[in-house]
């Protein structure tokens, strides 16, 4: 669906996956007018099919739109988008626990702007292909180096909305640790440098005790839909849950540690190494709580427990 700029989306139509035209002076190809947002769909036993919270989605397109001057489709419009894009697509969402259906919805500055300003016109469209687990090591521990020197966000910029151009800054950073053998990186706040912000794609969580804490939203990490459902969850299970500045001193000395993020769900972590150092959590199997949480987080999402939170949206 379109939009100019200062109206209201109209309801779109589907059509069939292929490339799009833009002007060389689209907005998001100049100035990087972007957000995109994620979330799967699932399949049950029962055949039928279900998103996860897919007004959280919505809600934090809108807040992102609102920072980067661009128009957003409403809840409702968000929504169904997202449904009949999947329902469309349903033969590609794999059996029961072989993996997701990943959607994309992507909101583009789609009109013609040559002096810097906002694009006169806007694109938002949906699209979706079959995944299974983000990082190869599925639920297994991944290893994270601690990135001291590059930062993905500032006070005051745009790290705490989902915008593209934070994924291109931290490109660099995650394909150099990579080839060194790590799976991400975990950056730190930008000003002190000691503060724990979150992963490449996901939030991070310590363990230490029966304690769980998390760093705080504060405008340059993303508020994760997969940490404020997990945020519920351990607190409904008994654990006490803070969200406050972490150092990065508490991280290695924490008992266990844990990304969360649609694609990586409760990925636990095994090791990280920081300033050369490294050091290992759990003895580098699966930590108790990261395991009791990633359970009751996808028996949830895949319609195995019931869903005492009203989260789970079944499409058929
Ligand atoms: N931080 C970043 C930078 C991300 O890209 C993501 C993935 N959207 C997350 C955190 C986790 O957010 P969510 O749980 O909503 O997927």
């Amino acid at each position: 669906m379109k939009c100019a700029q200062g109206e209201n989306f109209t309801n779109g139509q589907l059509q069939c996956f292929g490339n799009i035209e833009l002007s060389p002076s689209a907005g998001i190809l100049n100035y990087g007018q972007g957000l995109f947002e994620g979330l799967k769909a699932y399949r049950k036993h029962d055949g039928k099919i279900l998103l996860f919270r897919p007004e959280e989605n919505a809600l934090r397109l809108r807040m992102g739109a609102e920072r980067m001057c661009m128009p957003a489709p409403s809840v409702e419009q968000f929504v169904e988008a997202v449904k009949q894009t999947v329902l469309a697509n349903k033969n590609w969402i794999p059996p029961p626990g072989k993996g997701s259906l990943y959607i994309r919805p992507l909101l583009l500055g789609s009109g013609a702007v040559l002096g810097l300003a906002p694009a006169p016109e806007y694109t938002f469209l949906v699209y979706v292909s079959p995944v299974g687990n983000y990082f190869k090591e599925g639920l297994a521990p991944i290893n994270l180096i601690v990135e001291t020197d590059v930062h993905r966000a500032t006070p005051g910029g745009t790290g705490g909305v989902k915008t593209i151009g934070n994924y291109a800054a931290v490109l660099k950073a995650q394909k150099a640790a990579k080839s060194n053998g790590y799976s991400d990186v975990l950056y730190l706040d930008s000003i002190h440098k000691k503060y724990l912000e979150e992963v490449s794609s996901c939030n991070i969580f310590i363990i230490k005790g029966n304690v769980i804490s998390t760093p705080e939203i504060a405008g340059t990490i993303l508020p994760g839909i997969t940490r404020k459902s997990i945020i519920d969850v351990a607190c409904n299970q008994g654990f006490q849950v803070e969200e406050r500045l972490v150092t990065v001193d508490e991280l290695l000395d924490a008992d266990e540690v844990f990304c969360t993020g649609t694609a990586v769900v409760v990925s636990p972590v095994g090791s990280v190494t920081y300033l050369g150092k490294r050091v290992t959590f759990g003895k580098e199997g699966v930590g108790r709580v990261s395991r009791q949480l990633h359970s009751a987080l996808t028996s949830l999402q895949m319609g195995l427990t019931e869903d005492k939170m009203g989260w789970v949206v079944e499409l058929e």
